[in-house]
């Protein structure tokens, strides 16, 4: 597979070059050059589980990679997960997929278990004889499964920058953690800054100039690069033919999915899921008070230009959302009209797009509804939903007022790991939040998932030293 730049002036002659860039060279994301169709026959399904499906999604994108390594990869990655990988979970007006049973309970050890894998295998490939460097801005998720899926992983070094202040003490626990490649760093900042900072040193000559010298190249765990997208998709897959087993849905009926909403890395798999044949009749995107994607849908008008506000969300608190773009040129098939509007975003911090929007839909849940939707999903249906499920729940009510599908919400964290939010939504009382956890653990029957966390301690850095404390990094070994 070769790979296109959506900002036209790059691209990879191979799924494993992609692997390994991560960003394209232009500033823009690699796409596919071109998405089969996948098909199954319902008799086909009755026997595939889940890495079974996950091999047959991923192959027919990364259909240049040797196919016994990634099935290998593909078994190794999900053998991490419990026997049912991906539960389906009926409540009385939707279905959850539920997305959190990976290592570190969320929906990113999907693609972080794999990930390490697949780049790996794209060193060999490359005769890459450098180290990895791999470098993730988080909002709390993405760091913690990135450093479970890479640590003492042999040529990869991993640096996670999160905000200091935002995360839960849960996401903090799960990235202290010790390996001899693992750098999580706190910064004075928001996600946004992080993610900011980080696509400049991607870009930046001298620093790649630099960590060339000694015998690094640099690389992303974060959702631009395909590796974080491509297996993401097969969880669609998974949880609608589950639904069609189950009886629930009729082959080939349209389905909608609605999908808490950050960086789009999540719902763009479904829009993926979506061109290589699935029936998914919508998708509709959830944003918490950082709706800037909500007004995006709504409005054409991309206008990051508003106040960062720290939400009981906080993998949903973002004001640019990556994988947007690679939407957008999905949309458009134009690298040039997208250059253009991501150098008004970089210019103005605002675009205007006037083209298709597809069949995407979005809305806002503010902080009270994502509190009472928790406390009232567990009265009505006595099911605990994250904060971060809990937008997701809301917009799909939201969607069902004027559409008749059936509705999948993508439950895409555990309540253990915002156990204090859980506790205050539901207005019971806890004396501390290690007391909340404690009994969020027990509701949820999940006991063994913080067995490992918290043993280093936490390093805080100024946004303006990031580049000189990675630089040190390379060195400490
Ligand atoms: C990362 C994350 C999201 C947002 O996913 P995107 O792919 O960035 O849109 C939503 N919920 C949780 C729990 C997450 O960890």
């Amino acid at each position: 597979m070769r790979y296109f730049s959506t900002r036209g002036g790059d691209q990879a002659a191979s799924t494993t070059e992609a692997l390994l860039r991560g960003l394209a060279r232009d500033g823009g994301l690699y796409v596919p050059e071109f998405i089969r169709p996948m098909t199954f026959l319902v008799d086909d399904l009755e026997h595939l589980n889940y890495a079974d499906m996950a091999y047959k999604v991923i192959s027919t994108i990364f259909d240049d990679l040797d196919e016994g390594e990634l099935r290998a990869a593909i078994n190794d990655a999900y053998a991490a997960f419990p026997g049912d990988v991906l539960p389906v979970k009926k409540l009385k007006d939707t279905y959850v997929m539920e997305q959190f049973h990976g290592p570190t309970r969320a929906f990113k050890d999907f693609a972080l278990s794999l990930l390490p894998r697949l780049l790996a295998m794209a060193l060999k490939e490359q005769g890459e004889s450098k180290t990895a460097l791999v470098l993730t801005a988080t909002s709390g998720d993405t760091g913690s499964a990135a450093i479970h899926g890479f640590k003492n992983v042999p040529n990869t070094e991993i640096i996670v920058l999160y905000p200091k202040e935002g995360i839960s003490e849960v996401q903090r626990a799960q990235m202290l953690i010790k390996g001899n490649n693992v750098h999580p760093l706190a910064i004075e900042g928001n996600f946004d800054d992080a993610q900011q900072a980080l696509k400049h040193l991607f870009n930046d000559r001298d620093f790649n100039n630099y960590v060339g010298q000694h015998g690094y190249f640099v690389t992303s765990a974060n959702s631009i690069n395909i590796g974080r997208l491509v297996p993401q998709i097969a969880y669609y897959f998974y949880t609608y033919y589950t639904l069609v087993k189950q009886g629930e849905v009729t082959f080939n009926e349209p389905i909608t999915f609605v999908v808490p909403t950050g960086n789009f890395g999540n719902l763009l798999a479904g829009h993926f899921a979506k061109l290589m044949g699935l029936p998914i009749q919508d998708l509709v995107l959830a944003s918490n008070k950082n709706n800037v994607l909500t007004d995006f849908v709504r409005t054409g008008v991309y206008d990051g230009n508003r106040p960062f506000y720290t939400t009981v969300s906080p993998s949903m608190d973002i004001l640019i959302s990556s994988n947007l773009e690679r939407y957008l040129y999905l949309m458009t098939e134009n690298a040039d009209e997208i250059k253009s509007l991501y150098q008004d975003l970089t210019n103005t911090g605002c675009f205007e797009y006037s083209g298709e929007m597809g069949n995407l839909y979005g809305w806002t849940c503010y902080e009270a509804d994502t509190l009472e939707q928790i406390k009232t999903t567990y009265a009505n249906d006595q099911y605990l939903v994250d904060p971060h499920t809990a937008t997701a729940v809301f917009a799909a009510a939201k969607y069902r007022e004027a559409h008749n599908y059936k509705t999948v919400v993508n439950a895409t964290a555990s309540p253990v790991k915002f156990a204090p939010t859980i506790f205050k939504a539901l207005g019971k009382h806890c004396d501390n939040d290690a007391q909340a956890l404690d009994k969020v653990m027990a509701m949820m029957n999940d006991r063994r998932f913080l067995d490992e966390g918290g043993d280093v301690e936490e390093r805080v850095i100024a946004k303006a030293s990031i580049q000189e404390v990675i630089e040190a990094c390379i060195h400490e070994d």
